[in-house]
Order: C-alpha cells, then structure tokens, then sequence
C-alpha cells in the first residue's frame, strides 16, 4: 500500500496523473488531509465514489500513533510516537502568547553522539519517512484544534515548526525537505520559510544544498569556539572543523539579507563557559548576521555534566551583547516531563525510566 503522506504536491500531481486522473485531485487531497484533518477517504466528498474506491484499496494515509501525551506545569506538551517496526520519537509543543511551535524530530535515535545529548546516548535506529516527519505537525495542528488549544493571533495551533527534537535532520535530507516542502504548501499548513527552522551540528555539504533548495532558518549547534574543545562535546567537528562550518555559514547567508543564522551554546559548568570561551565567541562570530541562543543545559542521569549558574550565563550573555552579538537565554521549557532540549530518549516504559501516560489519546 503507497502511504500517500510521503508525497509532495507535485508528487502527488504525478502519482495522479498516472493513474488518468486530473492534477488538481493533488490540491483536493492535500486540502482534506491538512488543512481539515481528514484521514479518511469516505469523507472526501468532492472526490468521485470511484475514484475513492480506488484509493481506499490501493493507498493509505497512515499516520504515526500516539503513545502517551505529558503536559508539563507551563503547558508544553510532549507526545510519544509509535513508528512502523516498534520505533519510537518524541515530539513537543511549546506555547508562547504570540506563537505556538512544534519540535519535531527528523531520525530515531542520532547518529552524531554529541557527548552531552541524551538521544545521542541511544545510538543511531533509521530516518524517518516525510509522512513520519509531516505526520507529527499533522497531529500536534490537528488534535490540539480539536481540543481548543489555538495560538491567539490567527486560526491555526501551530505558527513555527523547529527541527530540534531527535535526530540530525541534515542526515535526513530529502525527506526534511519534501517535509518542510508540505509545511509552506498553500494547500496544506502555509507556514512561510521564516517560521521554519532547521537545527544542524554542521553538516557542511548539506548547508549549501539547504541553501540551493529550500532556505529556511537556520541554526548551528556550535557549543565551542575551539576546534579542541567542539570535538569532545560534537564529535562531528573532527570532520567538519570550525573553519569550514564558518565559511558554510558565511555562504548560507551570502547575498540574501533575509537569511539570518541563529547560535546555539550549550552551557555547560566548567567546560564552556569561561569569560576566555564568551570573548573566543566574540571573536569566532564578530563578522556574520548572526544572533546567539544560550541553553542552559538540561540534565539526565549519568551525563556527566551540569549547567552553568545563572551568574556565570548573565556573565556570559553580556560579554557578547557588549560586543553587539544579539543574544538571548534560552528559556527552559517543559523540564518537569523532560521535554526540555536534549533530553528526548523517545523510550517508554523500559527497564530504567518510566513514562507515566498523564493524558492517553
Ligand atoms: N541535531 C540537531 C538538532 C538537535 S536538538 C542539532 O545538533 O542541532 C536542538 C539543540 O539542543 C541542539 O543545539 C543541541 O545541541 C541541544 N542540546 C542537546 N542536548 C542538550 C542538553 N542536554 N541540554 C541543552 N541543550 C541540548
């Protein structure tokens, strides 16, 4: 059975061109599956019954399932899903009073073992497919819309989708892509490129390729300002070295204003955060459109790390505002059911943590 969820519109135009039917059932599929949430072809209406006969036999629209639901204290929501073959993601929603964002994850498991990550901690299981990947903004928009849940300043739940959860998401290029591709379709969610944004460690060949075929937002995860210090915290460094990230980013922004880079810093205590690491920064940054995130880092049991003190990130934060660099803290969200950054194991009910279902869709 074709799950039509892994095809883009044009996909779609061609898969329904094969079959002699006119493309615009593209738009009327797409229209019924994301914009009204329905999954079943019984009730796409304007659709002939022959035509949805067909469909019903020969194609699905499977959609990941939803293993348990956690609502943190300040809202953030993060669901477990169930994949074909007993895989399992984690995504979340984080609400704010002006926007409302989906961190979605991109692989089960990652393959790049970032030594203060708790997914890179479980190794490396597959890519996820476009419908696994698109399914989850599926789910969040959808069953958030049924419960009520809608961001304040226009009609949809979800306004920004960031590719922060699990897994690499430019070692899943293609289907990033034809996901992100179903995000900004009219037909489907409409989210404009600069409400989608792609988190990578610095997969360098695929930063220009990002670039060439789908711009979005971009952000790195650099963590370090010294090539000594980002190979132990991302070992994906000793293959692309600050140098070469650098002149990625540099390119990714070249000739389009537009195009903005965002810094991520992990804070780490004792590791990363020296008055020496903050003006390292300075220097490493001083020439590109780039605003910094410092994440507090978020702890899980045995990593061998702990968070700077809040003193140590103002410190921190004000050297580079100083130097001009715009630069937020990141908040700390939905901790309490460990939806925080870096801290999605996608794992349930194993033998050494417990994820009580608080809500069970
Ligand atoms: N693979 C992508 C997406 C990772 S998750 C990437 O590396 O960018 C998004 C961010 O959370 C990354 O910057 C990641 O380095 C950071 N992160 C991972 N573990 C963390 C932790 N325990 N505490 C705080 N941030 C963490």
């Amino acid at each position: 059975m074709i799950n039509l969820l892994n095809f883009t519109h044009s996909d779609l135009v061609d898969f329904f061109k094969q079959w002699g039917e006119k493309p615009f059932r593209a738009s009327q599929i797409l229209k019924w599956v994301h914009q009204m949430g329905v999954v079943d072809f019984d009730q796409m209406t304007n659709l002939s019954k022959v035509l949805r006969q067909r469909l019903q036999t020969e194609t699905t629209l499977t959609l990941p399932e939803v293993v348990t639901v956690q609502i943190s204290q300040d809202g953030t929501r993060k669901w477990l899903l169930q994949l074909s073959c007993g895989n399992r993601v984690e995504m979340v929603f984080i609400p704010e009073d002006d926007r409302g964002t989906l961190c979605v994850s991109s692989q089960v498991g990652c393959p790049l073992n970032c030594s203060f990550c708790s997914t890179g901690k479980q190794g490396f299981n597959r890519n996820l497919e476009v419908s696994e990947i698109i399914g989850q903004l599926w789910l969040a928009e959808h069953t958030l819309r049924q419960q009520g849940v809608r961001a304040e300043e226009h009609g949809r739940v979800i306004s920004n989708v960031v590719f922060m959860g699990m897994g690499e998401p430019l070692t899943n290029f293609n289907n990033v892509v034809k996901a992100i591709e179903l995000m900004r379709d009219d037909f489907c969610y409409g989210l404009s490129w600069r409400r989608i944004t792609v988190s990578t460690a610095g997969i360098v060949p695929a930063m220009a390729r990002l670039k060439a075929t789908s711009p979005v937002c971009l952000a790195i995860s650099l963590h370090a300002s010294n090539d000594e210090l980002r190979n132990q915290l991302v070992p994906l460094n000793k293959k692309y070295p600050l140098d070469s990230l650098l002149a990625a980013c540099r390119e990714y922004v070249k000739d389009d204003e537009r195009l903005k880079l965002t810094f991520e810093y992990v804070m780490l205590a004792g590791v990363n955060d020296s008055v020496a690491d903050a003006k390292a920064l300075v220097k490493l940054l001083r020439h590109l459109p780039a605003k910094v995130n410092l994440i507090p880092f978020n702890p899980f049991p045995n990593s061998g790390y702990t968070r700077s003190s809040q003193e140590t990130i103002d410190n921190f934060r004000n050297i580079l505002l100083t130097a001009d660099i715009m630069t937020i803290t990141r908040k700390t969200r939905g901790d309490d059911i460990d939806a925080a950054c870096g801290q999605l194991a996608g794992k349930v009910a194993d033998k050494t943590r417990r994820v009580v279902p608080i809500v069970t869709v």
